[in-house]
């Protein structure tokens, strides 16, 4: 099978926005034995697109698009789709109440706009987007046609890559002859990249299985593809490699699944029936907003405190001035002290504080930018530690500093060493 891939957009071909979507494409597809004929770009024109797409399908069995789904008017690639196969558009009902409903839980009436993604070409098949509002579309066009297919994608990377993998891999597999393909993520935390790579470096040969990464700071995962003659077959082939991996990873691994260590925590919090409150300083509330970007959190959240100031310290969690006049507002002393008083201020079984220099300025040679010092603080116990995390930038400190709270609590709760 030979597969050609078409970036649309008038910023890729003005240069604006660089192609990441095409080379990511294309190392999925090749992974799963699919020969990639080759790359072409276009502007948001109409011509374009449908010269584009019939020069693509002379080239190719099929044609995989990104870009141009949105629901604006420069969004020209469902119409050229139709267009090109003189097929109609119908409302596709599932895929306009998923958009709907996605609109409805941030609270925000859907735009009559946006009712345009959910028009698709008639007979298509679509390619659900669990990460954002636009669907994609399988369509293969009759015989007369040529009986080849395309496949539409947002433009998006995040959404692009999660669809790709789940809908369209394993479709093109099948096509292929191939049998199916099943995947699995795992989500991994205080790793770099390369590590996490090193980690789990020849755990499967080529034959047995795929390995792929995907950072999107600060989420960590490696994903594991087999391809096997049918579905059940693949599946457990997958459990065998995913003992390999758990083996490798450890206690880096928080979860098989693309969850966040949020979520992580939450069940565990659920499930030892624990409350948890959160003294911020450095990261200025980014810990109490990832918890409660959790569905059901106040379940377990008691609130948190956002102690920036060295007088909020002292006058809302209780810290002894003479700590932060001994040690500074940034050690394991003043932290350990905002972890025990948030908790005992929100009366929850578990506090967790954090306090730090995120730069670019207020660092010394003692303590540098990127200094950050957490605590956990329970019933009986409590725990603290130095971090040097460096200095990348403020915001990537704050990131990084929730991350590694986050996954402090997570340790704490699941009887992990700290
Ligand atoms: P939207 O609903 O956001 O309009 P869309 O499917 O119409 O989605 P585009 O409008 O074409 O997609 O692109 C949305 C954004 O995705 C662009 O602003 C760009 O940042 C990014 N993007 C688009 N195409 C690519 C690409 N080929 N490589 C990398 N990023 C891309
Ligand atoms: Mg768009």
């Amino acid at each position: 099978m030979k597969a050609c891939i078409l970036a649309i957009g008038d910023e890729i071909v003005a240069g604006l926005t660089t192609d990441t979507n095409s080379g990511f494409l294309s190392q999925l597809l090749r992974g799963a034995g699919i020969d990639v004929v080759g790359y072409m770009s276009v502007a948001d024109d109409e011509t374009d697109i449908l010269r584009a797409l019939r020069r693509a399908l002379d080239d190719a069995d099929v044609v995989i698009t990104t870009g141009g789904l949105g629901p604006t008017a420069d969004d020209l690639t469902t119409a050229c789709v139709a267009r090109l196969a003189n097929t109609p558009l119908d409302l596709h009902e599932p895929s306009l109440r998923a958009i709907e409903e996605r609109f409805r839980s941030i609270g925000v009436e859907m735009p009559a706009n946006n009712r345009k993604q959910a028009l698709l070409p008639r007979n298509s098949e679509p390619i659900p987007n669990l990460s954002g509002t636009a669907p994609g579309f399988i369509l293969t066009l009759s015989v007369d046609n040529g009986g080849r297919s395309v496949l539409t994608l947002p433009g998006v990377p995040r959404e692009m890559k999660r669809m790709a993998e789940e809908t369209v891999l394993p479709w093109l597999v099948q096509r292929a002859g191939g049998g199916a393909i099943v995947s699995r993520v795992f989500s991994t935390v205080g790793l770099s990249e390369s590590r996490l790579d090193e980690m789990l470096a020849g755990c499967m040969t080529p034959s047995e299985g795929r390995l792929s990464f995907r950072a999107a700071f600060p989420r960590l995962q490696a994903r594991a593809s087999v391809t096997a003659p049918s579905a059940a077959e693949a599946e457990a082939r997958l459990v065998l490699l995913e003992g390999r991996i758990r083996t490798r990873l450890g206690e880096h691994l928080y979860a098989v699944g693309d969850e966040g260590i949020e979520e992580t925590v939450g069940r565990l919090l659920i499930e030892s029936e624990q409350t948890l409150a959160v003294g911020e300083s450095c990261t200025g509330g980014l810990i109490g907003h990832r918890v409660t970007d959790v569905p059901g959190s106040s379940a377990y959240f008691a609130g948190g405190v956002i102690a920036y100031s060295n007088e909020a310290k002292v006058s809302l969690l209780g810290v002894d001035p003479a700590t932060i006049e001994r040690e500074g507002a940034v050690s394991e002393a003043t932290v350990m002290e905002m972890a025990r008083g948030v908790r005992r201020a929100l009366g929850a079984t578990l506090g967790l504080a954090t306090s730090g220099i995120a730069g670019p300025g207020g660092g010394s040679p003692e303590k540098p930018v990127g200094t950050v010092c957490i605590a956990v603080a329970w019933e009986g116990g409590e725990w603290a530690r130095r971090y040097q995390l460096g200095s990348r930038s403020r915001s990537w400190v704050k990131e990084m500093t929730a991350q590694i709270a986050l996954d402090r609590v997570r340790r704490h709760l699941a009887g992990l060493s700290q």
